[in-house]
């Protein structure tokens, strides 16, 4: 049995653990280090998670849900600007939480059911990896994270079937995952990931950290450079060969993966080649099959993304500004979020800090920027490290975070009464003693609250809850009540209130600002437990009929591209072997398509053989 830590990202997820007291990342059963934070549900009611969910959103946008961490744990009302640019369709149930319609499966879910389908992918590939059962993990989420949408975090784990350990700070677990707990040390993270970038500073003293400061922009991160590569793109194709590929979704799917591909190469090499042969087949202009041959440079790349890169300068001078600090203030700059593997963004950070140093301090990157771990991957370390520490498997300290946002009640004049202030380390406990206004008053409404403004409505309800049968008072006496508020690790608070003379008291667990109820989680989990061998069987079933799919459509293209040089026997046969796989698609059996695909493989590997010894 053993433990994994979970960097469950807006855009990709990634899963570690610690074996011999070292970190590392466990690779998915497609082989990759970062599975993207994508499920599909299909019209064939199978599920997709990952790169098999990613490769037809285009095809399928209605039921293939991304970016859904931007949903967990807040209602309809709290997101509705975003809701504009999605291809898939939120509602609200009566309570006003946020679901999510699949047409697919004529159902809606919930953000957290989605979510654990995310973890559940993640966890089952760490089992086959570590040939291991894995039951405990460690989750991180933006600092920014509020109770309830830390509690939907916990519980979307304890759907995939995990006892969550903790969840922790993705800039806190950034930082651990650098070793940089072990001084006292002020640390500017900046990360930019696929859809989101967050700037935090961070001090760390005696194992505790504090966030100083959280700042960012919500809709910047590098699907912007995507897309404005794929449209760059597009124009110039539509230009050339006189149509509009938007009318052909699974060319744009093409396009697509080959822009974000083209990116990462640009990160590496000052140029790329983008090859697309046959990305329109047939043309609606009747005309020849169109193909995409282009090299983009990483100057053009920088060019088309100029604005994007510049917007990444404000946040990080806000952050300093709100933690009051100078750049020299810092100890430390860690780069998180594969979007900071862009060259000209490593230069934008070297520039903001280098700008204001002393020309005296030399410039030596390791000093400033730590990217000694890959950046899309520190998050997750981080976590598995503070996984092995609370497993006891790592002799160090306990992490300890902070509160994000202050914790109170309503008090007259609408107005906030904090109890525990932002920044107070966690678990913390504090009480505070309030009068009854009237010496008549038998009940009192207690009204939690959570932010850092003065007046009631510009912070946040996250619970309500009475007090009732305070005995009556004399005319110049007032009832006691003493409100005591506990915060655990994970951020999670129960509020108890208890009249002094009477020890009369009533409580509630602030876990009821998560959207789910326990009776819905616990039917829930009981669900994906009841599924998850069917869930298991269906998956491998889903994912070879996608990579025989995809493998048979590629492999006709490339044919009919070699047809003048290959011998019509060869040709008939694998076209036979296409054929073969489009007939036992629809079967579902898993063996007979197995051996179909694998036919197919044989084929093509004979063929390559071939080819070769002719040049
Ligand atoms: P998140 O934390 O938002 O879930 P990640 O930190 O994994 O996401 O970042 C994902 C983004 O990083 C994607 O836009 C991806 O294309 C980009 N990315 C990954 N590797 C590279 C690279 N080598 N060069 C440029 N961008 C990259
Ligand atoms: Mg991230």
């Amino acid at each position: 049995m053993t433990y994994i830590g979970i960097d469950l990202g807006t855009t990709n997820s990634v899963v570690a653990t610690i074996k011999d007291g070292i970190p590392y990342v466990i690779p998915n059963s497609e082989g990759s280090r970062t599975t993207p934070s994508i499920v599909a549900y299909t019209k064939n009611q199978k599920i997709l998670v990952g790169k098999l969910a990613k490769r037809q959103s285009v095809i399928n946008p209605k039921n293939t849900f991304f970016s859904i961490k931007r949903f967990i744990g807040l209602r309809k009302n709290e997101i509705d600007t975003q809701l504009k640019k999605l291809p898939y369709d939120i509602i609200e149930d009566s309570n006003n939480n946020i679901k999510i319609k699949c047409p697919a499966f004529n159902t809606v879910f919930s953000p957290e059911e989605i979510s654990a389908q995310i973890i559940r992918k993640l966890t089952d590939d760490a089992k086959l990896h570590l040939n291991e059962e894995v039951t405990k993990a460690v989750i991180t989420i933006p600092a920014y994270f509020n109770a309830s949408q830390r509690q939907a975090t916990i519980d979307a784990g304890k759907i995939a079937g995990l006892e969550i350990l903790r969840i922790i700070n993705e800039p806190t677990a950034a930082s651990l995952a650098y070793g940089l707990d072990k001084k006292n040390k002020t640390i500017l993270v900046f990360d930019l990931g696929g859809g989101t970038f967050d700037v935090s500073i961070l001090d760390v003293s005696d194992n505790v950290f504090e966030v100083l400061a959280t700042t960012g922009d919500v809709n910047l991160g590098g699907d912007d450079f995507d897309k404005n590569l794929i449209s760059w793109l597009i124009d110039i194709f539509n230009k050339k060969e006189n149509l509009n590929i938007l009318d052909y979704p699974k060319s744009l799917q093409r396009l697509t993966e080959a822009a974000e591909q083209a990116k990462i190469q640009l990160s590496t090499h000052e140029e790329t080649e983008i090859s697309l042969p046959f990305l329109i087949t047939k043309p609606k202009d009747g005309g020849e099959p169109r193909h995409l041959n282009l090299t983009v440079t990483r100057k053009i790349f920088e060019k088309i993304n100029n604005d994007l890169i510049n917007r990444c300068k404000k946040p990080v001078e806000q952050a300093l500004l709100d933690a009051k600090l100078d750049v020299s203030d810092l100890d430390d700059v860690v780069l998180v979020g594969g979007s900071t593997r862009i060259p000209a963004i490593k230069e934008l950070i070297r520039s903001i800090i280098f700008e204001k140093l002393d020309e005296s301090i030399n410039p030596d990157e390791s000093v400033w920027l730590n990217n000694s771990i890959n950046p899309d991957e520190a998050v997750a370390i981080g976590a598995a490290l503070q996984a092995g520490i609370l497993a006891g498997d790592l002799k160090q300290m306990l992490l300890l975070d902070v509160t994000p946002l202050s914790l109170g009640v309503e008090t007259i004049g609408e107005v906030m009464t904090k109890i525990i202030n932002r920044n107070t380390t966690v678990p913390a406990s504090r009480f505070k003693t309030f009068i009854t206004s009237s010496h008549l008053q038998r009940s009192v409404e207690i009204n939690v609250l959570q932010g850092e403004r003065e007046f009631v409505k510009d912070n946040q309800l996250i619970g309500s809850f009475y007090l009732n049968d305070i005995p009556t008072q004399t005319e110049d006496s007032r009832a006691q009540i003493d409100i005591t508020f506990d915060i655990n690790e994970n951020g999670i608070l129960e509020v108890k209130a208890q009249e002094k003379k009477t020890k009369r008291h009533t409580a509630i667990l602030i876990e009821n600002t998560s959207t789910l109820d326990d009776t819905m989680i616990q039917s829930m989990v009981n669900d994906a437990e009841k599924y998850a061998e069917q869930d298991k069987e269906k998956r491998k079933l889903a994912e070879l009929s996608t990579q025989a799919t995809v493998y048979a459509d590629d492999m006709e293209k490339e044919i009919e591209l070699l047809k003048p040089t290959i011998n019509r026997y060869d040709f008939l046969q694998i076209k036979k072997a296409i054929q073969q796989i489009r007939n036992d698609l629809p079967s579902n059996n898993f063996k007979t398509l197995k051996s179909s695909y694998d036919e197919l493989i044989r084929l093509i590997n004979l063929l390559k053989i071939k080819l070769k010894k002719k040049n």
